[in-house]
């Protein structure tokens, strides 16, 4: 079996050859057992202090809201019982009183496992909606269907769905070393892998090879897939791999990275050591936190759990 991380192992039943049946999604938001959850601009609500977790709230506070045309997604059925995503940017006050909305990467870490999947899926969702109310091939305001799954233009009839942006991010090696760049955006001391947007026309292995290339200057040969993870900012699916570096000599592409360097394959196990056990230390390398699939990577081949 796979590796599930952060925002991955989403628990429900997604019952994606129901959700055109709009009478069925009907008696789901009508069934008293029914679920929602509540993102006022794309931050959701949670509830409580220690351990936070996500607000599930009954649907009749906020058919109201939804009638006003406030945009809905069915997330799916877990145990029976149907859950819902609702954008509450425009919500009444009474609504989203006492509760706190926190951002999404905040938050995740602190999540079971399941809920900051259902998040990243309602996350994504809701994002998607707030961005693509017109039609792209005709410019019409387009419709809502299929549950929150398709926008549809009552002009040309194009169908339009969520889509995700397909991201590959790599380690490359070198024998015993590794390669991770330091961001340019980012101040401190913080490493990770390299990583960029494929492209149109191109395979995942050509898309891990131009941009260590492209970033670092390196040259690489074999690519292995490791894992993935979805990434709702706002919807990536982060590809990971391990690749073997042909050339060791660096030239950083700087609109990208401050730096880039190779590390010892102890001092990245030592680097992903700290970063599992609390926040950096400014006066030290690091690199990320758990949450992120660039920390699994470095921590899979640094304990040597992986080779190409
Ligand atoms: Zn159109």
């Amino acid at each position: 079996m796979e590796e599930i991380y952060c925002f991955a192992g989403n628990p429900l039943d997604r019952a994606s050859e129901r959700r055109r049946d709009s009478e069925w999604i009907r008696s789901l938001f009508d069934d008293p057992r029914a679920q929602i959850l509540p993102l006022c601009d794309l931050r959701p609500l949670t509830r409580g202090a220690e351990p936070t977790v996500l607000d599930w709230q009954p649907v009749l506070p906020w058919r109201d809201l939804v009638e006003r045309g406030a945009t809905l997604v069915f997330l799916g059925l877990g145990e029976g019982r149907p859950y819902f995503a609702v954008d509450a940017s425009g919500a009444d006050s009474a609504l989203v009183r006492d509760r706190e909305a926190i951002d999404a990467r905040t938050l995740a870490p602190l999540l079971p496992a399941g809920e900051a999947a259902i998040l990243a899926e309602a996350r994504s969702l809701v994002d998607w909606h707030a961005r693509h109310r017109f039609c792209a091939q005709c410019g019409s305001p387009t419709r809502v269907t299929a549950a929150g799954w398709v926008r549809r233009c009552p002009e040309c009839k194009a169908s339009h769905y969520p889509r995700s942006d397909p991201v590959t991010i790599m380690l490359a090696i070198r024998g015993e070393r590794a390669l991770l760049g330091r961001n340019r955006r980012r101040p401190g001391s913080r490493f990770s892998c390299l990583a960029g947007f494929m492209e149109p026309g191109e395979t995942l292995e050509e898309c891990v090879r131009r941009e260590v290339h492209e970033e670092s200057g390196v040259r690489v040969g074999r690519v292995r897939y490791l894992a993935c993870q979805p990434w709702p900012f706002p919807s990536s699916l982060m590809m990971g791999f391990l690749c073997e570096a042909l050339t060791e000599e660096i030239t950083v592409d700087p609109e990208e990275l401050a730096e880039a360097r190779w590390f010892e394959r102890e001092e990245i196990r030592a680097m992903v050591a700290r970063a599992a056990t609390g926040p950096d230390d400014p006066t030290r390398v690091s690199v990320p936190g758990p949450m992120a699939i660039a920390h699994q990577i470095c921590r899979r081949w640094s304990y040597g759990l992986d080779s190409l």
